[in-house]
Formats: C-alpha cells, structure tokens, sequence
C-alpha cells in the first residue's frame, strides 16, 4: 500500500502540463497566473499629495507654529488631470486634493487641517504647524517600480493581486487553464436532496461538497447524476463522465468487501488501474487510474473520507493542472488544547478547529461518515500510527478554509 506521499507523487506525475488562455482580469480570481508580469510603469506613476491641503516648500514653513504661521502666497489653482501644474516659486503655495500630482518646486503638502485662509486675504494661506520635507508627498516608484517582477508564473490571483495588475493597466492576463472535474456519486441507496426519503435511502452528500472543493481549487465541477450499484450503469456513466471531463472525481463503489464497480467499470472501458488504497485513515480505499490523457480519482463513498483524501490527493493535482506552485494545502503552526491520539495502525489525519489564538481543538467524532465533526472543521492535523501527541504540543495544522 503507498503512502500518501508516494500516491501524491505518483498522480502528480500523471497531471498533463497545463493549458494556457487569457482572460479578462474581472474574471482573472483565483485564477494562475501563466507568465511572469513585470511592472509597465512605476506605482505611483507621478508624485502625488497624500493628503488635501497646500504643496509648498517645505523651508518656508519649518518653523510654522498658530501663533507665527507662515504666510504663502496661494499660487492659480488648476485641477486634477489638467496637464503639467505650474512651478510653486518660494513664498507660495498651490491647492491640491489627496492624489494631485505634486507641482514642480514644492517638496510637501501641507493638511488642510494644519492652515487657514487669511480672513482679510484671500489670496493668502497661513501655515500653522511646521512641515517636513517629504511630508505628505506619495513618490514616483515608492510603491512599485517599473520593470519590477509583480507577479510570478504559477501565483494564484488573488484580489491584491488583481487589483495591482488593473492599476498597472493590465486589463487581460495569460492564466492555466481550468479542468474541468465530472462529479459523480455511485450508491443505490442515495437520493437526492429536496426529494422523500424510504427506508435505508439517504442524501446524497458528496456532490456538492466535492463541488465546493473543485471550486475552491479553482477548477470547474460537472455534476452527473446519481450511479446505482451495477456495473452496467457504473459503466456507462463513468464513460459518459471521462468523456466530457478532463477528469472525474467519483465517489463510492471502492471500498472492500462489496463489488468493485468503479475498478472493473475503468477495465471494461480499456482505462489502468495506476494504484488502489493509500496507507492513511480516513481515505484509504482511494483509487487512481487513467484513461487516455484523462484522469479517475475514485474516492471512497464516506463522506469525510470523500473530502479528506479529496484535500490531500486531488486537490493537489487540480491546482498543478493550471500550472500552479503552490499546491499543498496551507499549514500553519497550532498548540493543541487537548491530546489527539491515533490508536490504529495508518496516519489519521483528525479533522480540528483551530481557534484565533492557534489553540487546536479536535472537532468530536472522528470517524469516516461524521459530517458533524467535518463541518466543524477548519483544519487537519496528522497524526502518526500508534501515537498520542500530548496536549500542548505543536502541530502543524492543515488549513482548508
Ligand atoms: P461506499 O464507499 O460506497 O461503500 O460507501 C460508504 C458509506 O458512505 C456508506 O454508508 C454510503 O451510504 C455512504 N455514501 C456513499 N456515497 C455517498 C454520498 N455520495 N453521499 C453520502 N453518503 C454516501
Ligand atoms: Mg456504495
């Protein structure tokens, strides 16, 4: 049986490079980025007034106070994108509001709050606290160079990211393209939400939660209809499945001891088995086979066994798909508020609830079709065979919301 390393290695392996397209930034989330972008222009692009006030020489008020303030001639006042402001001589000052470029010859703004319009001259400010130069003044570059890498091949696009390339003037970018992942769930006992229940019949689960992770991998879900337990219609369903997709996440019909509908439906329609069962708990009767250039994830039919091995083995490889770097779910240090013990003999990976403070929590039954403790859930936390690791201790928990 492989580790999970090992099968994560092996799928990896078999991921197609990934396609590229380009996309309309609006549409750009999530997304990874397929080139390098370098800065086209320096952020900000000209010097600029953080601030609404007066852009002055700074010399002329460094020694400003309410009772002596500086009295400045109030230069013609010409408003935002208007061309080149004129060039503020000594003595004198020019109106201008927060992101006005900075005229030439001042070398500050003064806030508004720190001057005040002589009453009997109106052509004159009065500087009332003294100023630095630089004070208030955004530079050319300060933020972002011209030529400057900003983004990285292979980095998900993310709002800041998003944002930064639109002010750049960046209005399409080259990103992976997207698999699409066919969702289906064998079981003749499940029945769709919204629909009457008979006995021993339940809802199905997994769709939709699969969806969510698809999703959230940024790939895109197809959801096919529910798979009752025969090999014809796992079959033809599973064909239906691997034709429209790039590759098919399905759940159930993988577990020992009933038929094994989803391995034998994958033989008959001429797909490899690459590997079944992965040395972890919950997930371990996972299958992985491959059919033309198209690949099959068969998760077990527990629901949080579904997700699990989804975060740990398919995720991965939906995100390297696009072309993506990272692709391990983000691990962060916690300290365990309580033991967490695996008595058997298979990593268990126990669903946790880490707290603001990184005090992790186990969620309550850790068991393969306990929903409850999963949705309670924000992380993951491995722990070794025949191991009780101590409260206090620290772990690494896996983030997967
Ligand atoms: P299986 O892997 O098909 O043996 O299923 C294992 C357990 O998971 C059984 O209790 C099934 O009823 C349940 N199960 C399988 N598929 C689903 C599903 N899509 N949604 C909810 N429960 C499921
Ligand atoms: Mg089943």
């Amino acid at each position: 049986m492989l580790e999970p390393n090992e099968a994560l290695a092996r799928i990896l392996a078999a991921v197609p490079p990934p396609g590229r397209e380009e996309v309309a930034l609006d549409e750009a989330a999530g997304r990874v980025a397929a080139e390098a972008l370098a800065a086209p222009l320096d952020l900000p692009s000209f010097d600029n007034s953080a601030v609404d006030g007066y852009a002055l020489h700074a010399a002329d008020a460094r020694a400003a106070c309410p009772g002596a303030p500086a009295r400045l001639r109030l230069c013609e006042r010409r408003p935002a994108g208007a061309g080149p402001a004129r060039e503020v001589p000594a003595e004198a000052c020019a109106r201008l509001f927060t992101g006005w470029p900075v005229p030439p010859g001042a070398d500050a703004v003064v806030m508004q709050e720190d001057t005040r319009v002589a009453p009997e001259e109106p052509g004159t400010v009065l500087v009332l606290q003294p100023v630095k130069p630089g004070e208030n003044v955004r530079w050319r570059g300060e933020d972002v160079k011209r030529g400057a890498r900003v983004v990285e091949a292979g980095e998900r696009l993310t709002a800041g990211r998003i944002g930064l390339l639109a002010a750049m003037g960046c209005a399409r970018v080259l990103v992976g393209r997207r698999p699409v992942a066919g969702l289906l769930a064998t079981g003749s006992e499940l029945r769709e939400p919204g629909q009457p229940l008979g006995p021993g019949q339940i809802y199905e689960s997994n769709r939709p939660a699969l969806a969510a992770l698809v999703h959230g991998a940024g790939a895109v879900p197809r959801r096919f209809p529910l798979v009752a337990d025969t090999l014809d219609a796992t079959r033809s369903a599973l064909a239906e499945a691997l034709a429209q997709c790039d590759a098919v996440v399905s759940s159930g019909g993988v577990s020992i001891g009933e038929p094994d509908f989803i391995k034998d439906a994958l033989a008959e329609l001429g797909g490899s088995l690459e590997f079944w069962r992965v040395a972890m708990r919950p997930g371990r009767p996972f299958v992985f086979g491959r059919w033309r250039e198209k690949l099959l994830f068969g998760l077990p039919g527990n629901p949080v066994s579904a997700v699990v091995a989804f975060l740990l083995l398919v995720r991965p490889a939906l995100l390297r798909w696009q072309g993506a770097g990272e692709i391990d779910l983000p691990a962060h240090p916690g300290v365990l508020a309580e033991p967490l013990a695996n008595h058997g003999a298979y990593p268990h990976f126990l669903r946790v609830r880490v707290d603001a403070a990184g005090q992790v929590y186990s969620t309550g039954l850790q068991a393969s079709h306990a929903l409850g403790s999963l949705a309670a859930a924000n992380g993951l936390v491995q722990v070794p065979p025949h191991t009780t690791l101590p409260r206090s201790s620290t772990v690494s928990v896996r983030r997967w919301f």
